[in-house]
């Protein structure tokens, strides 16, 4: 599942190879799933509009549009569980399970490829832009971020997750986050101390930019149109390895759920 590090190196790696071009042509597949918007909605807001800019907003890729003089629509793309978005010129074969092809001025393409169908495409016009639901975790002042945990009753690993607080950390960077900080993910989120915040901001986005930075060494590989290998793996330290040992302390790492999802924790480095 791409989570925030993978999406922006997505955004990046196309918005490097299309922003500028213009958009001649859509097809769209017709499977219902994959469009939250009707698709000739989509298909009318991206013929002949021109990418201003590919950017990530939360999980989500967003293709801002212009029009003549006009802007303002904008491209929402999440990949889900297995969306990829590909740059390809015209000659390589189409890939199974192709949702959405753009075709550009210069004649490359651009294709959302999803097999599962979690991924979801839909147009969007928002004055002043896309800006999501929540807040952005990689540029949230320190101020701005022990805020938005204020009051709220819930574990800090579920308010982590919860899109309409900060918008998109999953639960890899939840949990990793959480570890390097020294908090418990179940600790109630309006409760974390001065200290503990102080901690869990620059933890959550020394993460989040490692990964980004190791992620865009490899761009091509997610967005060209040979893309095939899987999403950078952040050297995690607690995510995915419930009862091996802690690489800090060597104890044994717990495993529990927390906002329905999996959460991994050192009980010994995590307090
Ligand atoms: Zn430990």
């Amino acid at each position: 599942m791409p989570e925030l590090p993978e999406v922006e190196t997505v955004a990046n790696g196309v918005h490097a190879r299309v922003a500028g071009q213009r958009i001649v042509g859509v097809w769209t597949s017709g499977k219902s799933l994959t469009f939250k918007s009707p698709e000739a909605e989509i298909v009318e807001t991206l013929t002949g509009a021109r990418i201003e800019k590919v950017r990530r907003v939360g999980k989500t890729i967003v293709m801002d549009l212009s029009r003549g003089k006009t802007s303002g629509s904008q491209f929402l793309v999440h990949l889900g569980m297995t969306g990829r978005l590909l740059v390809s010129a015209p000659e390589v074969p189409m890939p199974l399970h192709t949702h959405a092809v753009l075709s550009l001025a210069d004649s490359r393409e651009v294709r959302f490829v999803d097999p599962r169908r979690f991924g979801k495409l839909s147009v969007v016009k928002e004055e002043g832009g896309y800006t999501g639901p929540g807040k952005e975790p990689t540029t949230i002042s320190a101020g701005e971020f022990a805020k938005l945990f204020k009051g709220r009753k819930l574990a800090i690993k579920a308010a982590l997750l919860n899109q309409s607080i900060l918008h998109g950390v999953g639960n890899i960077y939840a949990d990793e986050s959480l570890f390097r900080a020294g908090i418990r993910p179940r600790k109630q989120a309006g409760k974390l101390t001065k200290a503990e915040l102080a901690r869990l901001h620059p933890a959550l986005q020394e993460v989040l930019a490692k990964a980004i930075q190791l992620g865009g060494s490899s761009v091509s590989d997610y967005v060209d149109a040979d893309g095939v290998r899987g999403f950078f793996q952040l050297e995690h330290k607690v995510y995915g390895r419930a009862g091996e040992n802690c690489k800090d302390c060597t104890s044994p790492l717990k495993n529990i759920v927390v906002g329905g999802r999996t959460t991994v924790y050192c009980p010994k480095c995590q307090r």
